[in-house]
């Protein structure tokens, strides 16, 4: 596949970036993935502007324009093979004379970025959606989670304990038992006509698919929408429970480690939401 590092297009296999990278030896460096179906992108601005906020957090300028993003993205897309997909960008503080956690005084970001191929977009059906069973366990990982770090070993080894349960993502929860999102994922419940997600904050990474979801239903459903606190009781007594992210669109969860989401099927509300974000996602 052809790849992009440091200004150039060139073929994966060609990539080099050096050992004292500060992304290889600190995990210092911010991530996107953008999603993109027949060669259009979903909140793609969104995802350009959540990766200059991460770059600002960590006081890395931006080493490319907000139209130079876009042209990149676009020809990563027209570069490489396949229908749907996602282009992954990275960005590093690059590299500096030693091994210091000092900033060092001028490094060049190292920006590397790539297409790879993505499940076909999510259908708005109950028999084809594709349901999660799901771990639970205390959030072990920062107090800096709304910041798209390329440092995920907290999220990957919560990931990979869900996995060695035999489920396929973990749904977390601070120390006072209140729900703060999945490992790779946000988390949405349904009680009643309410549909609730928990509210940005330190705890949870701003998701481009919740932010999508919320307007999108805020606009086009009847539905009470709520960013609040939610209890792991809430959690589980829940009507319905969705997993959002870039790639899953809006996935039902239908078990949470012991206990059974309602009837353990997929629900009405899922199909509305995802009917109407199918419809819509486009528009954000
Ligand atoms: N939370 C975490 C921890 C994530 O890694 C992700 C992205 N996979 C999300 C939420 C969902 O974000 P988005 O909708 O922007 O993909």
């Amino acid at each position: 596949s052809t790849v992009y590092l440091n200004n150039q297009f060139i073929p994966s296999d060609e990539a080099r970036i050096s050992p004292m990278d500060r992304g290889f030896l600190f995990g210092e460096g911010i991530y996107e993935v953008i999603p993109s179906y027949d060669g259009q992108f979903i909140g793609l601005q969104q995802h350009l502007d959540r990766l200059l906020d991460g770059l600002n957090a960590l006081a890395i300028s931006a080493p490319l324009n907000n139209q130079q993003w876009i042209d990149l993205c676009k020809k990563l897309l027209a570069s490489n093979q396949g229908q749907d997909l996602a282009v992954y960008i990275q960005v590093t503080r690059g590299s500096g004379p030693t091994r210091q956690h000092a900033y060092p005084e001028n490094s060049t970001p190292t920006v590397f970025a790539f297409a790879f191929e993505i499940p076909a977009q999510p259908i708005a059906d109950k028999n084809s959606a594709v349901t999660y069973k799901v771990s639970s366990q205390q959030d072990l990982r920062w107090k800096r989670c709304q910041i798209k770090s390329t440092s995920l070993l907290g999220n990957v080894l919560h990931y990979q304990q869900g996995i060695d349960e035999g489920n396929k993502e973990t749904i977390l929860f601070n120390t006072k038992d209140e729900l703060t999102e999945a490992s790779s994922s946000n988390v949405f419940i349904v009680k009643g006509n309410t549909i609730m997600t928990p509210p940005l904050d330190n705890q949870i990474l701003p998701g481009i698919t919740r932010h999508i979801l919320l307007a999108v239903l805020r606009e086009h459903s009847q539905f009470n929408i709520e960013e609040r606190v939610i209890s792991y009781q809430e959690v589980i007594n829940a009507d319905e429970v969705w997993l959002t992210s870039s790639t899953k669109e809006i996935a039902p969860v239908i078990q949470l480690g012991e206990h059974t989401i309602a009837s353990g099927e997929v629900g009405d509300v899922w199909l509305h939401a995802q009917t109407l974000f199918s419809k819509y996602k486009y528009q954000y």
